[in-house]
């Protein structure tokens, strides 16, 4: 096909999908995205989550959450018939449809059965995640068959085996509004001893000059220790401002001593030292101590 089609229905919410389909949008492509069960970019933080659908539902259709009635292809053209999230009943017809739902490790050429390795019940093996040794054999695992960071590569030794601290996880959808999720998973963090501290970048100053004031960003600390425990937003310049928390992450900062750093002004990164003093001052609450004097102005 040497022109773009005028319709593409996309399938999936994924970052595959956001970043592809969003593209086609801005290559005035129309574009109707549907996801299931509400996820988006791989979001699990609900007012995260939905904060970036409204942004996306400004640019194209967007159901995070389709249902569908039927699908078929007519005059060889894609037609769906769903209901649209305001409830109404609706039938379109695409030129093309784009399936972004993900992918299967194909892992059963390799009859790993046969290496002497022990397996997992999806086939994949068993590996050491500070060496990614599988067992002691001389087997290595890296890159997205080890079906734990499919976005990454590490690098192993041998027969010097050594482990190492991995990275702290880190992803990066390059949609716009960009969407970082950064440390601990949100779904494993213990709820009872977790805070949440939040920023909106409907009103961060940088944010609206460049009028991208869209977004929202949830930072969690442990409640006991103050300690960053992980992140989930979407906004501008998430890219830099999910750097700064991986880092403050590897480095186990706790809030203190992250607020402590410098933030220069006028930069969107205000908007992350607004979502830690939330976070800072929810932890001591919690505690029922009283927060320490941090420096009041950004600064560089
Ligand atoms: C559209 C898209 C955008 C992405 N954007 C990003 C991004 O912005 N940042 C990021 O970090 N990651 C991104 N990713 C993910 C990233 O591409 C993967 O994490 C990375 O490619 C994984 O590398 P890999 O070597 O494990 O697997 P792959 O890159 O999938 O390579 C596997 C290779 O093994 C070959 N192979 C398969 N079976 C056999 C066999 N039996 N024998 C020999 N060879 C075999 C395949 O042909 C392939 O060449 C993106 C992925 C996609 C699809």
């Amino acid at each position: 096909m040497h022109t773009l089609p005028k319709r593409i229905a996309v399938f999936g919410a994924g970052p595959i999908a956001l970043e592809l389909g969003q593209a086609l949008a801005r290559l005035d492509v129309e574009i109707f995205m549907f996801g299931k069960g509400g996820s988006g970019a791989a979001l699990t933080d609900t007012p995260v989550r939905d904060a970036l659908a409204a942004a996306l539902a400004d640019a194209f259709y967007f159901d995070p959450d389709a249902n569908f009635q039927d699908m078929s292809l007519q005059e060889g053209k894609p037609t769906l018939r769903f209901t649209s999230p305001d409830g109404r009943e609706r039938v379109e017809h695409f030129d093309l449809a784009l399936a972004a739902t993900g992918r299967v490790p194909d892992l059963e050429p390799l009859a790993l059965e046969n290496a002497g390795i022990e397996l997992n019940d999806k086939g994949v093996p068993r590996f050491d995640e500070t060496t990614m040794q599988c067992g002691d054999s001389p087997i290595f695992i890296a890159g997205d068959c080890d079906g734990a960071r499919p976005w990454l590569h590490d690098a192993a030794r041998f027969p010097d085996v050594q482990a190492i601290k991995r990275k702290v996880p880190f992803s990066i959808v390059f949609c716009e509004p960009q969407v970082v999720i950064v440390g601990a998973s949100y779904d494993a963090l213990d709820k009872q001893m977790t805070v949440t501290g939040e920023v909106s970048f409907e009103n961060q100053g940088r944010s609206r000059v460049m009028r991208q004031n869209r977004g929202l960003l949830h930072v969690y600390a442990d409640a006991k220790t103050g300690r960053l425990r992980g992140a989930q937003g979407c906004g501008p310049a998430m890219e830099h401002v999910g750097h700064l928390l991986a880092w403050a992450l590897q480095l186990e900062l706790t809030l203190d001593e992250a607020l402590k750093l410098p933030f220069y002004h006028p930069v969107v990164e205000e908007g992350l030292r607004t979502a830690l003093k939330d976070v800072d001052r929810k932890c001591y609450e919690e505690r029922s101590e009283t927060p320490p004097e941090l420096p009041s102005a950004a600064g560089c």
